[in-house]
C-alpha cells in the first residue's frame, strides 16, 4: 500500500488541510488519495484503477480527461486568463449565456453566474426576495424548502436545506419553513418516480395558512433530490407544487445542481418532470465539473422587473455577484462540455442505460440490509438498515469496502448513491452493482 511518500506528500501537509465535508480523523488515518483520471476511472497512489460510480460529485458525466474541454481551457488561460466580473464583459460569457438558455425550458432566458451550486441556491433565494421588494411587496421574504432538501453550505442554503446536521452547529439561518420530504414507506423500492404522494405538495397550503402568501417569496426544490440519497419526485407532486405556487404568487425555484445538463435523461429535471418553474440552479456538470462555476436562471419577467425600476442606468439593479461570477476560463469549459453533450448524443444515452441501472439496483432489493432502493435518470439510491450490533456506519463501511474493491461510490446519512458517467456500459453497471451487493454482503456477514 502507498505510504505518504508514495504520494508526495509529508504528514504536516496531510495535517494542514482541513477536509471539507470529510471526516478528517479517519480519513488521515487510511486516506484515500485520487491521483489521476481518465474516462470513467480514477487511479490511486498505487495505481489502482477505480471506476468512477459518481461521476466525481455527480459533475463529470461526459468522463475525466476529455480533451475538447482541456483544449477549451488551455486555449482561454492563454487568451484571457481573468476578466473583471464587474463593471466590464468579455464575449465568452454571453455566449455561454445564450447556450444555456438552449438547454432551458422555454421563457427561463436570462442567465447570472455564481462559482458553485451553493452560490447559485443563495443566488435565487436572494433574487427571489429582491424580485418581490421591486414590485412593492416587501414582506414576501419567507423561504420554504423541504425535508432532505440540499441546496448548498451557504446560509441561505442550509436555511432553507431539510438535512439536519448541515445545519444544526451553526446557528440562526434565514427565515424559512419546512414542507415535508416525499419518502414514503410505501413507496419503498418504487422503480422511478412512485405514483403516491403527490398531495404531499399541499404542505404549502399549509405553511401559506400558517405564514401567509403575502410573506412567502419562493419555494425552492430539487426535482430529483441527490444529496439526500437520490429521491424521485412522486408523479404529480411538482405539478401541484406549481399550480400552488401560481395561485399565490409564490416564485418556484428548481434547484438543478444534480438534474440539469443530462442527469435524468434530458436537459433539466423541469423538462423530465414536465414542469416549468420562474428559477433553475445549476452548476458541476455545467463545466463537466472541470472548472468550478455555477449559474442561475430566470424567466424574463424575473429579469425585466430589475431592468424597468428607472433612476440612472449605471446604478446596479442587483447589488450581488462574485469577483468569479463568468469567469473566463469557467465559461470556455462549460461551452465545450455543453457542445460534448450534445454531439455525443448523451442525454438519450442515459435515457438508454437508464432501465439498465434501474434493474440492477433492484435487484439489490432483496438483499437483508437493503431498506429501500431508488432510482430516476442514470442515479440510483440504496438505504441501508443497521447491521446486528452495528452503529449508523453501514454506508460509510460500505462504500469503503468498494473503493477497496475497485470502485467509488458516495455515503450520505443512511444511503449509498450510485450515479455513473453518461457513457457507461451495461457491463460496468452489472460488475458496479455486482461487487456493491457483496460489499453489503459482507457487513452482513453474509459473503
Ligand atoms: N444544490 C444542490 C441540489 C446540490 O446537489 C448541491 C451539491 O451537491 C449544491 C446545491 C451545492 O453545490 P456546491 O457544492 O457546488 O456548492
Amino acid at each position: 500500500m502507498a505510504t505518504l511518500q508514495d504520494m508526495g506528500i509529508t504528514q504536516n501537509q496531510l495535517d494542514s488541510h482541513w477536509m471539507a465535508y470529510t471526516g478528517n480523523r479517519q480519513f488521515k488515518q487510511d486516506p484515500r488519495m485520487i491521483c489521476q483520471a481518465k474516462g470513467k476511472y480514477y487511479f490511486d497512489a498505487d495505481g489502482r484503477k477505480i471506476f468512477d460510480g459518481l461521476s466525481g460529485l455527480w459533475t463529470c458525466g461526459l468522463g475525466h480527461g476529455r480533451q475538447e474541454i482541456v483544449d477549451a481551457i488551455a486555449q482561454q488561460a492563454s487568451q484571457l486568463d481573468y476578466s473583471p466580473a464587474f463593471q466590464f464583459g468579455h464575449p465568452k460569457s454571453f455566449q455561454l449565456a445564450e447556450r444555456i438558455t438552449e438547454f432551458m425550458p422555454e421563457g427561463l432566458n436570462r442567465v447570472f453566474f455564481t462559482g458553485s451550486g451553493s452560490e447559485s441556491a443563495d443566488t435565487s433565494l436572494k433574487i427571489a426576495r429582491a424580485y418581490w421588494r421591486k414590485k412593492g411587496l416587501a414582506s414576501k421574504t419567507k423561504l420554504i424548502g423541504r425535508g432532505k432538501g440540499y441546496h448548498g453550505v451557504n446560509f441561505g442554503g442550509i436555511s432553507v436545506g431539510g438535512i439536519g446536521p448541515n445545519r444544526a452547529i451553526f446557528g440562526t439561518g434565514v427565515d424559512s419553513a419546512h414542507m415535508r420530504h416525499t419518502v414514503l414507506p410505501e413507496n419503498a423500492f418504487t422503480k422511478g418516480q412512485p405514483s403516491q404522494g403527490a398531495e404531499l405538495a399541499n404542505d404549502l397550503i399549509d405553511l401559506i395558512a400558517m405564514h401567509d402568501a403575502s410573506n412567502i417569496a419562493a419555494v425552492i426544490v430539487e426535482p430529483m433530490a441527490g444529496s439526500a440519497g437520490v429521491i424521485p419526485p412522486p408523479v404529480g407532486y411538482l405539478k401541484l407544487l406549481r399550480e400552488i405556487c401560481d395561485q399565490h404568487q409564490i416564485l418556484l425555484i428548481f434547484d438543478e445542481v444534480i438534474c440539469a445538463f443530462g442527469r435524468l435523461g434530458y436537459k433539466t429535471g423541469a423538462e423530465a418532470c414536465g414542469v416549468t418553474p420562474d428559477i433553475i440552479n445549476m452548476a458541476k456538470q455545467l463545466t463537466n465539473g472541470v472548472v468550478p462555476m455555477g449559474a442561475v436562471a430566470c424567466k424574463q419577467e424575473i429579469y425585466d422587473t430589475f431592468m424597468d425600476e428607472g433612476g440612472p442606468n449605471y446604478m446596479l439593479e442587483l447589488p450581488h455577484g462574485y469577483t468569479y461570477s463568468a469567469h473566463p476560463i469557467a465559461c470556455a469549459a462549460a461551452l465545450a462540455s455543453l457542445d460534448l453533450l450534445e454531439k455525443e448524443h448523451m442525454f438519450e444515452q442515459v435515457r438508454e442505460m437508464s432501465p439498465i441501472l434501474e434493474h440492477a439496483a433492484h435487484q439489490l432489493g432483496q438483499l437483508d440490509l437493503v431498506s429501500d432502493v431508488r432510482n430516476m435518470g442514470l442515479a440510483a439510491g440504496l438505504s441501508l438498515v443497521h447491521a446486528p450490533g452495528e452503529s449508523a456506519l453501514n454506508p460509510f463501511l460500505v462504500a469503503q469496502q468498494m473503493w477497496q474493491k475497485g470502485y467509488y461510490v458516495r455515503y450520505g446519512a443512511d444511503t449509498i448513491q450510485i450515479a455513473p458517467p453518461f457513457n457507461v456500459s451495461a457491463a460496468e453497471i452489472d460488475s458496479l452493482f455486482n461487487a456493491l451487493g457483496d460489499s453489503i454482503n459482507q457487513l452482513s456477514g453474509q459473503a
